[in-house]
């Protein structure tokens, strides 16, 4: 399950050499009152984020789902119930992703082809199809291991700690675990980690726009 592993298939994971571009990518939301917190931090220093949001919540909040798009950022699936995939048949996995599209396109209409597992989990059944329903798996290469992180300090040390530009960097507006999970550690930290990249240089990019400066790269490098 190492996020960063191609031995399954090809996923995104960010930047092949480092830059001076970041993408920050936040997992099971909506949640209330986190998500809107974080709209705040990040309107606050103007960059744009990408969301893996789980279609239960969505069901449940389509309001919030909203407001994250009207805010001008980008969102995707990450399935309807928060499985971990390994465990389930095509079938299922197909399941949850329909389903989870369906929410977000009751809630906004159309949207990103992005996807990112629950957990991280993936085999070659789950991204075959992944890839039969045209979405594009997403992974990281930073995680600030906010699900378990005891303060805001260990967090923004997990992250400072790998960064090294074209990173794809993992926190969390929601939890699986239930809706109205205490995010607050993670809102914090990233309006330190915004305002810490920011005075090195660094540009905070949304993920399909890291997925276009690398493919320009490719093509410009053949
Ligand atoms: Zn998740």
């Amino acid at each position: 399950m190492a996020p960063t592993g191609q031995w399954y298939g090809r996923t995104f994971t960010g930047m092949p050499r480092t830059s001076k571009h970041l993408a920050l990518t936040y997992d099971d939301g909506p949640n209330e009152p986190h998500t809107q917190r974080l709209l705040e931090v990040l309107a606050k220093h103007d960059v744009k984020a990408t969301f893996f949001l789980m279609g239960k919540y969505v069901q449940q909040r389509p309001d919030i789902v909203r407001e994250v798009v009207q805010a001008g950022h980008v969102i995707g699936n990450h399935t309807f119930t928060h499985p971990n995939l390994f465990y389930r048949s095509g079938r299922q996995v197909r399941e949850e992703l329909l389903q989870c599209r369906q929410a977000i396109t009751d809630a906004v209409g159309e949207h990103s082809n992005l996807f990112r597992p629950p957990f991280g989990a993936r085999r070659p059944v789950t991204l075959r199809v992944v890839r039969q329903l045209g979405l594009v798996p997403v992974m990281w290469n930073v995680t600030g291991y906010d699900w378990s992180a005891p303060s805001v300090d260990y967090i923004e040390k997990k992250v400072t700690g790998k960064v090294r530009g074209g990173n794809v960097i993992l926190l969390h507006d929601g939890s699986h675990r239930a809706f109205g999970y205490d995010r607050s550690r993670s809102v914090i930290v990233t309006d330190r980690l915004i305002a810490k990249y920011k005075a090195q240089g660094y540009a905070f990019v949304t993920v399909p726009e890291m997925m276009r400066t690398v493919s320009r790269q490719a093509s410009a490098a053949s």
